[in-house]
């Protein structure tokens, strides 16, 4: 089992890879079929074993994950002292290699259907057809994620949300004339700071921003006057220097955004 983990981990797999994740469903395919001696019915990057009979017990994979290609140079797979590392080993090519070993040593299959999804990470927006269909009449679902501390079984999970928030700003040269522009980026990063205290412990509730993006190019970072060989220069002393400015700046941009 630990090759084969092996042989999942060291295949990179981020979700937005969609060359990345083709490959992986390859060596997944591959695998499985290896393991269990029947290839999958293939639906791009998703993948589907069934071993006759209606579904009376659906097991629930994905193979992408959130690590961008490139990770195993600094997080190779590796097992020291009983504990294995590597891109994707928790989160959940482990739980997808348990899966095929456990089907193949079911003395009877009749009844399970096996799916793997290659969108999970994202939401799932590709595959949460497949697994509607996969899932109806069954009497069982087990979706093979890493346990929680201590080895719990986890047997339910929240619910998520994901929100979009864009902010407009008046782009402007950022040496030429950057009292004419409103940062947008700078009222994005109060906005951020302000969406990361909405979650309530109390109630268990999180909210947490992760995707974040701003400007173009160096040279159109607006409104910080004195900050022009700041957005030009990426030393760090300048870096703090300009954001220190951060305040100022962006009350002046909210009047105006
Ligand atoms: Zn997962």
């Amino acid at each position: 089992m630990l090759d084969h983990i092996r042989t999942l981990v060291e295949t990179e797999s981020p979700s937005a890879d969609e060359a990345a994740l083709y490959r992986s469903a390859d060596v997944v395919a591959a695998l499985g079929t290896q393991v269990l001696g029947t290839p999958p019915q293939r639906d791009g990057i998703h993948l589907t074993w069934r071993f006759g009979g209606p579904t009376r017990v659906l097991v629930l994979c994905h193979h992408d994950t959130v690590w961008p290609i490139g990770s195993l140079r600094t997080h190779p797979f590796e097992v020291v002292d009983g504990i294995l590392r590597g891109p994707g080993c928790f989160d959940m090519k482990t739980g997808l290699v348990m899966a095929l070993h456990a089907i193949a040593e079911l003395p009877d299959r009749t009844g399970v259907t096996l799916l793997v999804t290659g969108d999970e990470e994202i939401g799932s927006p590709g595959s949460r057809a497949l697994i509607e269909a996969a899932a109806t009449g069954a009497k069982a679902a087990f979706v093979l994620e890493a346990s929680g501390p201590g080895g719990a079984l986890k047997t339910e999970r929240k619910g998520s949300a994901g929100y979009s928030l864009r902010v407009h700003g008046k782009a402007a040269h950022s040496g030429l004339e950057p009292e004419r522009g409103h940062n947008a980026g700078v009222e994005l990063a109060h906005q951020v700071l302000a969406i990361a205290t909405l979650g309530d412990a109390a109630l268990g509730t999180t909210v947490t921003p992760t995707v974040l993006s701003a400007g173009t190019t160096r040279t159109r970072c607006p409104r910080w006057p004195r900050s022009r060989s700041t957005c030009r220069r990426p030393r760090r002393a300048n870096c703090r220097v300009s954001n220190s400015r951060s305040g100022r700046s962006s009350r002046s941009i909210q009047r105006y955004a």
